[in-house]
């Protein structure tokens, strides 16, 4: 038995959060100020797009397709092989939500089912980078053109990635406490699209227009609200952290690229039976390390083997068209390919404090674990 088991994600946090926090609660202002502004211009810098800041991305995401105007009578094509988030946060503006099956073996929307799923009400498609892998974005584009429709981005997996927002209305990421980088909770919205921008910035406060800081700062004396809005705000605790983490992304990102060519190089020795999705040469942000089971294995039984063997694992992801209230929601609907990689896919450890040794006992349990269980 090890002394500390192997959880699947960590957040990697350090003296500069820890000062980062205490200065922003010594300073007096705690909600949407400088800080945020500031975490808004570093992405923004860094992207060439426009960047709008907020309280998670599921919020983001919700703002955008808002901000869109998509609403009731629209339909939006959703990957079958998404979390939950991505789903509903269609559902929260009346659209209808058209879940979409993937290229088989591989967890990636595919092109021929979202052709074949389109219907005159369809006016959008979201598109996931699974496990930080990016997807064909200007292939998806000139789908889109095609159809006339408007792409957005769930980004959660990929803070880091270049070329987001670029190819689409916008893409959101995720700074949630397991993603490459935390706020805790946290979201960005990137974008080229500098109306869009605007009307984001004021749809995330309640549509007011000018914020508090415009306010304390004696730039506005009152505020209009012309649009309906929500407080999807982000706060200067979070946005200092952010901060902190972008320093340290780019050096996050590349720990887990070797931490996932180490897994690639030996799962492929010592447990050939595996399946490693997506290629190794391609540009991607490694946020999750997954695999495919062969047909047929117990993964509930695996899983549990390798908890006793001090690594925790997940399945990203269960299928969201048969959790109860979606099912009923969505009807009975068939995704062949969804189905089978829900059923097979597991995920390993993967985030930058993990150790070569981490990642070889990991292999090694599960090369010794598949073996038990019939497979070599
Ligand atoms: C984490 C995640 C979200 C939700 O992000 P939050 O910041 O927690 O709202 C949405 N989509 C995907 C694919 C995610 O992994």
């Amino acid at each position: 038995m090890r002394e500390h088991s192997i959880g699947l994600s960590e957040a990697c946090i350090g003296q500069e959060e820890e000062r980062a926090v205490i200065e922003v609660l010594r300073s007096g202002w705690l909600s949407q100020g400088k800080k945020v502004r500031a975490l808004e211009k570093a992405f923004s810098e860094a992207c060439g797009l426009h960047a709008v800041a907020v309280g998670s991305c599921t919020a983001g995401l919700h703002l955008v397709l808002a901000g869109l105007g998509l609403g009731p009578g629209d339909e939006v094509l959703v990957p079958g092989v998404t979390f939950v988030a991505t789903v509903n946060a269609v559902i929260y503006t009346g659209a209808r939500p058209v879940p979409v099956d993937i290229l088989n073996g591989l967890p990636h929307m595919a092109l021929s089912a979202a052709e074949a799923a389109l219907s005159p009400r369809t006016r959008a498609v979201v598109l996931m980078h699974y496990g930080g892998y990016g997807m064909d974005s200007l292939a998806w584009k000139r789908f889109a053109d095609e159809h006339g429709l408007m792409v957005i981005e769930d980004a959660a997996h990929c803070p880091g990635l270049p070329g987001l927002g670029e190819h689409s209305a916008a893409a959101v990421l995720s700074f949630f406490a397991n993603k490459n980088m935390t706020t805790a909770e946290g979201g960005m919205i990137l974008t080229g699209d500098a109306d869009l921008a605007h009307r984001l910035h004021r749809l995330r406060s309640h549509g007011m227009s000018s914020d508090t800081l415009t306010r304390a700062a004696g730039h506005a004396y009152s505020y209009d609200v012309d649009m309906l809005g929500w407080n999807y705000r982000m706060d200067e605790i979070r946005a200092a952290v952010g901060l902190a983490q972008l320093a340290k992304l780019p050096r996050y990102n590349a720990r887990r690229r070797e931490l996932t060519a180490q897994y690639r190089a030996e799962l492929q020795e010592y447990a050939p039976w595996i399946g490693l999705p997506f290629s190794s040469g391609q540009a991607f942000a490694a946020h999750l390390m997954t695999v495919l089971l062969p047909r047929g294995l117990d993964r509930r039984c695996l899983m549990g083997e390798m908890r006793a063997a001090g690594v925790q694992t997940s399945i990203h992801y269960p299928m969201f068209h048969r959790f109860s209230w979606h099912k009923h929601f969505l009807g009975d609907i068939s995704l062949p390919c969804t189905e089978d990689w829900c059923t097979r896919t597991l995920t390993l450890p993967l985030h930058p404090a993990l150790s070569e040794g981490d990642v070889s006992h990991v292999v090694t349990s599960l090369a010794r674990i598949g073996e038990q269980m019939g497979h070599a």
